[in-house]
């Protein structure tokens, strides 16, 4: 999606907002596909005494398993992001602007870029999630399995066989 800003910046109290949505189900995050459905996207552009910001508010559905237990979960994620916008950048001021040299503005790769730096790092069905056990597997949120969860000192080991 291509922001026709030209409007906005040449005057001021313009504003101008435009929805659409971003395809981004192919995108592959560690060897998955999370994101499934389009995102919802709603950008606006606004002129406020000559500075000109855009607000980008978005929404899709982020499905991982949970990290610890594997458990497939699925969110709606809804985001916000701020930018200022300039049309040169003056001085070695290279802040938080976007630079549109000719008012356009290309949506979707700023859009993506946004949404994958503020995805959770951390994906868990809850914060106390007892995850699986590294022996036989079973989730541990259903309850104990019988395995001998503790771990042993190869050297230590090696006492035990001398002992048994
Ligand atoms: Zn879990
Ligand atoms: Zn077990």
């Amino acid at each position: 999606m291509i922001f026709d800003l030209k409007e906005v910046f040449e005057r001021e109290g313009a504003a101008q907002t435009v929805s659409f949505q971003l395809a981004i189900s192919d995108i592959e995050l560690d060897g998955a596909y999370p994101f499934t459905s389009p995102a919802k996207v709603t950008a606006t552009a606004a002129n406020k005494t000559g500075i000109v910001s855009l607000s980008i508010d978005t929404e899709f559905e982020y499905s991982r398993p949970c990290d610890r237990c594997m458990k497939p979960l699925s969110d709606i994620l809804k985001y916000s992001f701020e930018h200022r916008l300039i049309t040169t950048l003056c001085g070695d001021d290279d802040g938080d602007y976007i630079e549109t040299p000719d008012y356009r503005l290309e949506l979707d790769d700023l859009v993506l870029s946004d949404i994958l730096l503020e995805l959770p790092l951390k994906h868990l069905c809850s914060d106390d999630c007892k995850g699986l056990c590294f022996k036989c597997g079973k989730d541990l949120n259903e309850g104990e399995c019988s395995c001998d969860k503790r771990t042993i000192d190869p050297r230590l080991e090696v006492l035990k066989q001398l002992i048994d």
